[in-house]
Parts: structure tokens; sequence; C-alpha cells
């Protein structure tokens, strides 16, 4: 130990001796193009996925994790094409760690080149998350670019738990109303992100646990207590890096696909979320669309906001009530289904997820049986909680930015657009419902969804004209 201290101190003097060398020599080598298509991130039978997304913009990725310093170093490599039917003069990125949720959190870009030429960027809001750099020509549809950053984040240094979402420059979203660059703050996502292909290596102290989206090609441990992850993700539309010491892991039991819990506190809640974490999945993965993933991550731990959702890894709160966890980890897996694979504009039209998210919970303990014979409307009462908190009835199809406030977004999205999807199934039956949730995200198949998709999916399912209920409930089709 004393050994490693003064090793310790001595790369702590040199790193701060010199800055431009350790962020070098410290982040490991990026990984190989090759490993983006690499089947590791598949469950059997799904790895041909991947190829879609492999002439589409994708990322490899190395990361150094410097806990000492509260520093991660990294360096990305964005193989750009430009999909988007049109010229660009410059391309936008996200810097999102710079979100004003993040607070305490700062992400700079050190170095930029285009094709190999050095450039320099430009920030372009006030917190720093809409990053343009510049083209020396315009770049024409399906025409392709190397772009490289080298970057750092703060992160909190010596912490037990930390975890970075979104820790490169992703390009933001352009669609036909140009670059997507808001800075949402009403509600509790605030990234949005199309799906790609992901390969990553990330070098971390070796007695913390390193959990990921995506799933583990190989580890290295180096001479120096630290050990490097190569990582591939498959088509995902996000990343996150955890890092934990002294959680405790397990296993879930029956799931169709390993799913693997990392908790700290409470041991009985958390085999609690496995089992449920599990139900949840094999009904999901029954009767929506089988997941294409090798394994599910769910990290349980105090997490004041309920949950949050990423491909293949979710957080969810274990802080409170068995019946809280059946609701809050149900939701969490869902959106598995709602926002990974079917994907969504998650700032204009949030209920797509988090609406489909909320009645996929209450369809889950209505009929797979798990939970007793209550715990379909108990899980209810949750969507009741924030269904009766909304003061001005609007249409559920609306966007982040036009409600007024965080409650009046939560009680509609979370609450109403659940309510009007119960009504929907009493209307048409269940079963229809289900089939149309089904339909809707295996056409959306990792793609951006769109309300009027999921209209057309639930419609086919029917003999009823259902325009008139969704032109009075969600405001479209009218
Ligand atoms: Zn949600």
């Amino acid at each position: 130990m004393r050994r490693l201290l003064h090793a310790l101190t001595a790369l702590a003097l040199m790193l701060a001796a010199l800055p431009e060398a350790s962020h070098a020599s410290s982040l490991p080598p990026l990984p190989d193009e090759s490993l983006l298509t690499d089947s590791v991130w598949a469950r059997e039978g799904f790895a041909s996925l991947a190829y879609a997304f492999a002439n589409r913009t994708r990322y490899l990725i190395a990361l150094n994790v410097d806990h000492r310093r509260g520093v991660l170093s990294g360096k990305a490599r964005v193989l750009y094409v430009n999909n988007d039917g049109v010229p660009h003069e410059e391309i936008l990125f996200r810097l999102y760690p710079n979100h004003p949720f993040r607070r305490g959190r700062r992400m700079q870009i050190v170095a930029l080149s285009v094709n190999g030429v050095p450039s320099a960027g430009q920030l372009r809001d006030a917190s720093g998350t809409v990053f343009a750099v510049p083209l020396a020509a315009p770049i024409p549809p399906g025409g392709a670019l190397t772009i490289e950053f080298d970057y750092t984040i703060t992160v909190p240094a010596g912490s037990t738990f930390f975890y970075v979402s979104e820790p490169l420059p992703m390009v933001a979203v352009y669609d036909q109303t140009g670059w997507r660059q808001e800075v949402a703050t009403k509600g509790l996502d605030y990234a949005y992100t199309e799906t790609a292909l992901y390969a990553v290596r990330v070098r971390a102290p070796s007695d913390y646990g390193t959990w990921f989206v995506g799933a583990l090609k190989g580890a290295e441990n180096h001479g120096d207590s630290t050990t490097t992850y190569t990582i591939v993700t498959g088509p995902v539309r996000n990343f996150v890096l955890v890092q934990v010491r002294g959680w405790r892991a397990l296993s879930a039991t029956g799931a169709a696909v390993p799913i693997n819990v990392l908790y700290n506190g409470d041991p009985v809640g958390a085999q609690e979320i496995a089992e449920i974490s599990a139900a949840a999945f094999n009904y999901f993965d029954r009767v929506f669309s089988p997941y294409p993933y090798a394994e599910l991550s769910v990290i349980a731990t105090r997490f004041p906001s309920g949950g949050e959702e990423y491909p293949t890894l979710i957080f969810v709160n274990n802080d409170r009530t068995s019946a809280y966890r059946r609701f809050i980890t149900a939701h969490e897996v869902a959106h598995q289904w709602f926002y990974g694979l079917a994907g969504n504009d998650t700032l204009r039209h949030a209920w797509l997820d988090e609406s489909l998210a909320q009645i996929a919970g209450y369809l889950l303990y209505k009929y797979s049986g798990y939970g007793g014979g209550n715990a379909a409307e108990e899980y209810w009462s949750h969507i009741l909680t924030w269904y009766n908190r909304i003061t001005t009835v609007r249409p559920i199809n609306t966007a982040l930015e036009d409600f007024r406030d965080f409650n009046d977004y939560m009680s509609t999205v979370y609450g109403g657009g659940a309510v009007f999807l119960r009504q929907l199934g009493e209307q048409i039956g269940d079963g229809a419902l289900i089939a149309g949730l089904s339909a809707y995200v295996r056409q959306v198949n990792l793609g951006i969804g769109t309300p009027r998709m999921f209209f057309e999916a639930v419609q086919a399912q029917t003999a009823q004209d259902l325009r008139p209920i969704f032109c009075a409930q969600v405001g479209i089709m009218c």
C-alpha cells in the first residue's frame, strides 16, 4: 500500500508538471474500428443488427479515470457520416456533461482536428453544451469525415460512486428544424441522441467497479493498479460510465439474458429489484419485441429522481418501499423498449417513451402474474400521484419547452399520458394495445419513432376509428 502511495504521489507530481504529456500517456489506445461490429454486445442471433449502423456516424473512445485529481481524460474519434440529406458547413456537437443539471462538472475540449488537420471549435450556448466544428468545405449528403477530440471532464475527486452520462462529444441531432441545440431544464431528461456504434477503452483504478453501456470485450491489468476495459456497445443511443468502490453485485435468476444488479445499502431491497427486473424483462421481451443485447445492468442505490435509463443499463432507487421498487423498476426496465429500441424525440414528444414506459409496467402487473393480485392497482397508485397533480389539462403531445414547469410536465406526461393509454386499452382491449405497442417497437427498431407512427401502430389493431380520441387527448390526428 505504501509503495502504491509513493507511486501515486510520484505520478501525481508528473501529472502536475506535464499536463499535456499526461493527457496522452495515461490514455489507453483508441479501440480499432473493426471492434465496432464485434458480436460481443449481442444476444445470440442479433449480432447482424450492428451492420446497419456500420456506415453511419460512429464513435471510438478512449477514457482515463483519475479519481485522485477528479479528472476524466478522453479522446474521441468520431467517424462522421452526413445522413441528413443536406450539405453542412459546420457540424454541431453536444457536450452534455456541461448541462446545468450536472452541477460541478466541466467538460472542456483540449484539442480538435478534422481529417487530421488541427481546427478550433466554438461554444454556442451559455452553459457550454453546444460545440460547433467548422469545416473547410461543406460536407455533402453522404460525405464522411473523421473528427478527433482530446477533452477532459471534471468528476468528484475521491468519490466512491459517480457516473458520467454522455462522456464524449456527441453529434447533435439534425432534423427538419435544423441542429437541435436546446438546453432542456423543465423535465428530467435533457439528452436527445441517435443510435450509433461505440467501441470504448476505459482505464480506471482496479479497485473500482467499472460499469457501462455495452459488453466487455476484454480487460487488461496494469502494474500501477489500473485496469483497461475494452467495451463494445452494438447499436445504442447513449453511453454512460459508472464508477463505484466497495459495492456488491448479484445476478437475477430466471431472466432471458443475464441481469446483474450492482448495489450499496440494503441487500434485501437489491434482491427484490433483481427479481422484479427479471420478471419485467421476461414479460416485455416476450410481448413487445426481443431484446437484442447480451445483458442488462441494474444499478440500485439511493437515487432521488427515482431512476434513469440508458441502453443496457438502468439506475433504480432502492431507498423506499417494496411497492415503490415494483413501480420504479418496472418503469426503468420498460425504457429498454420505450427509449432504447423504440427511440423518440425525448424533448418534443417525451410521452412516447415516458407514458409508454408507465403503461408497460401496468400491463406487466396486470398480466404476468408477478407481484400478486393487487399489484397492478398498487402500481397504478404511483401513476395517479402524478395524474392528480395536473392543474392545466394539456395535449399529451406537448413539447417540454411548452410546459410551464417541472410539475406541469411531469403530471401530464407521467400521469395524464399513462391514464390516456389505460383508457385506450379499455376501449380497444388490452390485447390490441399490447399488439400496437409491439408493432411500434418493431417498426421504430432503434430509429426515432413519431407520434404518428405510434398512432398507426395502434390503429392497425382495431376497426374503431381512434382519431377522435388521439385528437382530443394527445393533440395529434386532428
Ligand atoms: Zn422514465
